[in-house]
């Protein structure tokens, strides 16, 4: 589930103003992109809730995941305390450059963001053929639940066998997968995966 940017705030409103408020903004960008009430403006944030933190990364939709670099914004008495507590040369030299150049490269974000939104349907019109369950998506993966016979240890199991990584949630008590959207043609190869699977199970 997804709120929207005036339930985010509704909520806030309650907290006591001396209480500091994480808003943890890694799915934002495809959030927005994909219906602009969930937009969480952080100028706007910090604006109005002064006791909120915005925290961005790098790691989802500008692609760096494994560079550990991300950014918080907040009124400046929060970050002045985050910067007493922050150890030197936290994110590191080859991080904060990969970042740099990220942000620097609007037409690759604004592709990928723009990826996602058409593909996001192909996999829920598959599920649905399927018959398979799925939470819509504000982000960029995609979770299918199944129903036994259909196994999703087994269907994990089978597209790494095929050279293909998605999460299996049988850890998390589901009978369910995790999917992170690739580009047009590995999510063409996930579904003729997919289908192959189903196919030879019968
Ligand atoms: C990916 C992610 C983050 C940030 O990950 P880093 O790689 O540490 O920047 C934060 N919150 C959620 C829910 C995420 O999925």
């Amino acid at each position: 589930e997804c709120l929207e940017s005036k339930e985010v705030f509704e909520l806030l409103k309650q907290i006591d103003s001396n209480c500091l408020v994480v808003i943890d903004g890694a799915y934002q960008e495809f959030a927005k992109a994909k219906d602009s009430n969930k937009a969480i403006c952080p100028k706007n944030l910090t604006e109005m809730f002064p006791n909120a933190i915005y925290l961005g990364t790098f790691s989802k939709a500008y692609g760096l995941g494994g560079m550990r670099v991300g950014y918080g914004i907040a009124k400046q008495e929060i970050i002045q305390s985050l910067l007493k507590l922050r150890p030197p040369f936290n994110i590191t030299t080859l991080s904060l450059a990969a970042a740099l150049e990220a942000l620097k490269d609007q037409k690759h974000i604004e592709k990928s963001i723009q990826n996602n939104l058409t593909q996001m349907p192909l996999f829920e019109r598959f599920a649905t053929e399927k018959g398979f369950k799925y939470t819509p998506s504000y982000t960029n993966f995609i979770t299918y639940y199944f129903e036994s016979p259909l196994d999703s240890t087994q269907i994990a199991d089978y597209l790494l066998q095929k050279g293909m990584i998605i999460r299996n949630l049988a850890s998390y008590g589901l009978n369910a997968i995790r999917i992170t959207l690739g580009t047009e043609e590995q999510n063409k190869k996930f579904f003729m995966l997919f289908q192959q699977y189903l196919e030879n199970r019968n």
